[in-house]
């Protein structure tokens, strides 16, 4: 069968709602084939070859499953980079994004030692790693699969992330140096389990529940116990950033002061919803 681009374009808007170009016709072509939007439109009568039909097919037969883009095509933007991607991994969102943003930021000039905790993909601390050059970054994950991933990305971006394979809640904190380091990220699990019922399928059935979920009678699990040996791994004024679950803000930020923390804030993210939580370990 012969198919223009113009009539797959059209059947491929019909999944979601059809739009002009959509962002997922935008990222196939571009995937395969190299096409811009414009190369799209200006191309629109092209006949495509069967092997690049037929992966356009699978693929969207795929994301018909609800299967994530990102997952479908192996990898996902973040920060105006592309970072390889695959299920073992959370799809880096864009409030992340934010989070990273801020601190290159507040910390952009510094030579720190910063500690990315249960890092996943990688995107945050290859992103910290190459936008503050003079910084030494480590990145600490549980998952074999997600170091795998982590640790191609940082060959990727040819960047040096030093990787450790540790369980942020069962660690030997005696193991670790006190005050090694000046600055501890983290987005760690902060999805309650009741809160399973209003998430889409396409984060339910593809992305690891294991990077998403917290019981729901420790909703604070990650957050109380980085915060805790933080005392001991951060220096002196060394500060914690941190994504949250948008309900949490004031929870974290009373956890964080019992804990004797300074310079707490609770940051909104563009979409107005409590999102990160920043503080500084005290001097005394
Ligand atoms: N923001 C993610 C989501 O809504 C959750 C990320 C996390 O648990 N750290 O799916």
């Amino acid at each position: 069968m012969q198919t223009s681009i113009d009539l797959l374009r059209h059947q491929l808007g019909g999944i979601y709602p059809p739009g002009e170009i959509t962002a997922f016709t935008r990222m196939i072509f571009e995937a395969l084939c190299g096409y811009t939007p414009t190369d799209i439109l200006l191309r629109k009568d092209t006949i495509l070859s069967e092997d690049i039909h037929r992966k356009v097919e699978e693929i969207a037969g795929r994301l018909a499953r609800q299967e994530p883009i990102q997952y479908i095509l192996g990898y996902a933007w973040f920060c105006n980079r592309c970072f390889d991607i695959a299920p073992g991994a959370l799809i880096p969102r864009p409030e992340t994004e934010e989070l990273v943003r801020l601190i290159i930021k507040e910390n952009s000039g510094r030579e720190l030692r910063i500690a990315d905790l249960g890092t996943g993909s990688g995107c945050i601390a290859v992103t910290l790693a190459l936008e503050l050059p003079h910084s030494r970054v480590e990145a600490w994950e549980l998952s074999s699969d997600a170091l795998a991933i982590a640790c191609r990305n940082a060959s990727k971006w040819q960047t040096r992330v030093d990787f450790v394979q540790r369980d942020i809640l069962h660690y030997d904190l005696s193991q670790v140096s006190p005050q090694s380091l000046d600055l501890i990220v983290s987005n760690p699990p902060y999805v309650r389990q009741s809160e399973r019922e209003s998430m889409s399928g396409n984060v339910l059935d593809y992305e690891p529940h294991e990077a998403l979920f917290v019981p729901d009678a420790t909703p604070l699990l990650f957050y109380d116990k980085i915060a805790r040996d933080a005392l001991t791994l951060l220096s002196p004024g060394g500060r914690l950033y941190f994504e949250i679950n948008e309900t949490q803000g004031e929870a974290i930020a009373h956890m964080l002061a019992s804990y004797g923390y300074k310079q707490i804030r609770i940051i909104k993210d563009l979409y107005d919803k409590d999102r990160f939580a920043s503080a500084s370990k005290p001097h005394a």
